[in-house]
Parts: structure tokens; sequence; C-alpha cells
């Protein structure tokens, strides 16, 4: 095969969207590529010889936050045993203050930005000449219509047992500091006929759960009710066969004919992730976030009291301005929300994203490798930080993963942030680890936490075992959350 489009996904469930733009297109040249996704933690070798295996000429990888190191190792190994294959890099993690980067010195050429015609005419240069004089090549955004959509190129086996990613629009009007998506100024929507005949299709092949990597769904209400009324059909005429949408919503924009359409969704069929980042409107004003946050919890709480769609509420940490009270008030105030899950992130410097402006008056100290961590900050100091860290690790163990579903009420009480912290302190101070720890052992952990707090044996024994006993729903917060996701923050790099 002449060219091969590769990335290193960080899950097999993740089926790479950006490569199959790619593939759709390109043109001419189609029928000599194809792509060879791997998973992180696949051996180097392996990876290289996998490829190799095809003959490339060219390689083109996808380059992201979560699959950067491994991928410097793949291209330097690449460029020791077959340093005549072309290697191609584009992606998020490249796109911006790249000239430094090892990987970008190893490769051959680096498309930026959107790669849908330029990685194509790169690719045709390379092959039949003139040879591309330059090594970096701004990726040209063409009109939306130009972009052949890429659903058909899912296969059967993406279709049956992967996350479908799609997408109604690319871009995002806001602007917040700590998004990659503050850069675009505007969205993008593709021709929505043409974009639901392609979900049909993808529907009749049998795909049942759909994830819109759209950044705000919610932008536009007409075509928001438009897809709600694709899946509104098909759940009517399939009840026993569902689909699932999982959608990305801005908190405080939410009128009432789009309320209307998500009241009629039936439970398990609808998941939205709303990023809230921080309630405190000095923080907001600094990172450039526009929220109304009376609005945002109002429309929180009423899709917790009146839809069935399950709820990921974002927060992130160590944003400029905020200390560790304020950070605290926020989370409270978010779980006496209820939704299902609070995402607790914790700030990562995303290259290119315009909240470098704030490094020096606010102290902001990044760890320089991927993925970019806060490690201190003015108002938070770097031990701090850690146990921030360790608070969103136990958070997700207990909290998100629905295991204590009965007990996290009793954990978070009135205070569930100092609640939630002074377990977190304990638990950690017990295990000296965030990873590897057996659910029995955390079981039990739970239980001799309850009693530290004054449980009885026998009541703490008896709460822990009535979760453990297996139970998990998808009761809101307050009652305790369900299944775990990655931070949004990470998430916009994703396509
Ligand atoms: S955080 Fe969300 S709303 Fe803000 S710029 Fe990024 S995508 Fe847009």
């Amino acid at each position: 095969m002449t060219i091969i489009l590769s990335t290193l996904n960080a899950r097999y469930t993740h089926a790479s969207l950006g490569l199959r733009y790619l593939l759709a297109n390109m043109g001419d040249l189609q029928a000599q590529a194809r792509i060879q996704e791997f998973v992180i933690g696949a051996k180097t070798t392996e990876i290289v010889e996998k490829l190799l295996a095809g003959k490339p000429r060219v390689i083109g990888f996808g380059i992201y936050i979560w699959n950067v190191e491994e991928t410097t190792r793949v291209v330097a190994m690449l460029k020791r045993v077959a340093p005549g294959v072309v290697i191609v890099l584009g992606g998020p993690e490249v796109s911006h203050e790249s000239a430094k980067q090892q990987i970008v010195q190893l490769a051959d050429y680096l498309v930026t930005g959107w790669g849908d015609v330029t990685f194509p005419r790169l690719c045709g240069e390379i092959l039949n000449g003139p040879k591309p004089l330059m090594k970096i090549h701004a990726g040209v955004q063409p009109p939306m219509a130009d972009i052949k959509l890429p659903y058909s190129l899912y296969s059967d086996d993406d279709v049956a047992h992967r996350t479908l990613y799609v997408e109604a629009s690319r871009g995002c009007p806001f602007k917040c500091e700590f998004c990659l998506s503050a850069l675009d100024k505007t969205a993008w929507p593709f021709a929505l006929d043409t974009f639901l005949a392609e979900l049909e299709s993808l529907h009749a092949r049998g795909a049942r759960l759909f994830k819109f990597v759209d950044r705000t769904f919610n932008l536009n209400i007409k075509t928001s009710l438009k897809i709600m009324q694709f899946f509104l059909d098909k759940l009517a005429a399939n009840p026993d066969d569902p689909v699932y949408a999982h959608f990305e919503l801005v908190p405080d924009h939410l009128p009432d004919a789009l309320k209307e359409g998500i009241a009629k969704f039936p439970p398990g069929a609808l998941q939205f992730e709303i990023g809230i980042q921080s309630f405190n409107p000095e923080v907001q004003m600094l990172v450039s976030r526009r929220q109304d946050n009376a609005k945002a919890a109002e429309n929180i709480r009423w899709l917790c009291e009146h839809s069935h769609a399950h709820l990921h509420v974002d927060l992130i940490a160590g944003l400029p301005g905020e200390d560790v009270v304020s950070f605290a008030r926020g989370f409270d105030q978010l779980v006496a929300l209820g939704p299902h899950e609070v995402q607790f992130g914790i700030l990562k410097r995303l290259r290119g994203t315009p909240i470098i402006r704030h490094t020096e008056e606010y102290g902001m100290v990044f760890d320089p490798y991927p993925p970019y961590t806060i490690l201190a900050t003015r108002d938070i100091d770097f031990g701090t930080m850690l146990r921030l860290v360790r608070f969103a690790r136990y958070w997700d163990l207990v909290a998100n993963s629905g295991r204590f579903v009965n007990t996290i009420a009793q954990m978070l009480g009135d205070a569930p942030f100092n609640n939630f912290m002074a377990f977190s302190d304990w638990i950690y101070s017990k295990t000296d680890a965030t990873h590897r720890i057996a659910l029995e052992r955390l079981a039990s952990l739970v239980g001799q936490w309850l009693q530290v707090g004054g449980m009885d044996e026998a009541a703490a024994t008896a709460l822990v075992a009535s979760d453990y006993a297996g139970r998990v729903d998808a009761k809101p917060m307050k009652a305790g959350p369900a299944a775990a996701a990655p931070q949004r923050q990470v998430r916009h790099l994703a396509a």
C-alpha cells in the first residue's frame, strides 16, 4: 500500500474520525491508501513491523496529546530502519508551537490545522512531484461542502464494536482560553440533510451508539432539534433496539423548544457532556469564558429533574485566579445540582491555547511533558495541587465509577468537597497509591472511612455491602453517579 494513515488511539473502541476524514478526501489517491490504527501501550517494534509490512512510501500519523510520546518513538524507529519512508504528521498536538517538538524534527512533513485537502495534495506532490519545498504546510480550510463525509468508511467491525464519532459542525464561537477551540472564532456546520442521510445509513448498518464531537450541540437550536428528531424517530420505530446519542452542551442556552425535545427521550438514550469549568465569575472573566452561572445552574437542575438524560458536568481545577476555597465552592454547588457525574479535571496547557498569557501573573507552572498538567499556581501550591490530582482520581474510583451509589451520599454529607478531600487524604495515607487498588480493597477502605467518621462497624459494612453487591444504577450524583469518561478539555482534541 502506497500511503498508510495511522494513529495510536487511546483505546481500541475509539475509532479515529480524523483518519477516516483523510481517507474519504484522498481523491485519486484513495485506492492507494488505507487506515492502520493502533492502541497506545502497544510495543513500538510491533507497530513499526506492522506498518512496514504494508510496504508504504508515505505514512501519515495523527498526533494527539495522548499519543505524542509513543508516536515519537515509532517515528524515530521508522527513520532508523526505513529512512526512505516519508513521514507526514498532522493533528492538534503538532499544529501549534511545533518547531521544537522532537517528533516534528524527526518527520519529513507537517500539516497543521485542517488536513482534509492539504494532506492529499501534499501526498500527491511527494509521490508524483514536484517535491514539496517546505516542511510545514498550513492546512487549508475548504468550504464545508467540499469536504467528503467519512462515515461509510466505518467498517462493519467498527459499527459493531466501536464508538462511532460523528460531527454536524466543526469549530466553536467561544473563546475559553484553556481550550484549543478558542482559536476557531466560529463554528462551521456541515449540510444537515447530507449529514442526516449518513446517520441514516449508519443506523441501517446497525450503528446504535453515536457520539457527537461538535463543540456545542445547542448552538443552533433548529439544527439541534432536527438531529434530536432523527433519534426520536428511530426510538419510536425501534423501541426494542434503541439508539444512544451523546452530545456536548453549553449549559446556559436551553430554550423551551430544546427542553421539549430533550424531555421526550426515554431513559438510557441520551447523554450530555456539560462544561461548567468554574463557577467563579472572576476566573471566568480571566479565561474569557462567557457563562451565565444562574442560567447554567437552572438548566442543569431542569435536566436532572425533567429529563432522562445522563449528565456529565465538567469542572477544571488549576485555572488562573482559582484557589481551593473557590474551587470547593463551585464543586459543592455543582454536586448540589445533582448531575450523574462531576468530571473533575486538572488544567492542561494545551499547545496553542491562549491561557499562556496568564503564566507570569498567576504563577502558572505546567509539566513540560504531555499532557502538560498544571503543577502549581500563585493560588495553589504544588503539594495542594497533588492533593487535588489524587482527589480527582479517587473521585473517579468512588463517585464516578457508580460502584458506591448508596455510600457516596453518606461520604459527601453537607460539605462534599471538604469531606471527600478528607477521605482522599486519608485513603492515600493508607495506600500510598491512586491506581491498582482492587475493588474489594477499595470497598473495605471505604467501610473503614465511614467508621472513622463515627458510623458503627455493622452499619458501615451494611451500607458498603449494599453497593458492593453490584447494584449500579443511574441515579443523580446526590445518590451516586455512573461510569467515568475522559475530561472535556482533552476530549476536545479528539476530532
Ligand atoms: S471550552 Fe467549549 S465553549 Fe469553550 S472554547 Fe472550548 S469548545 Fe468552545
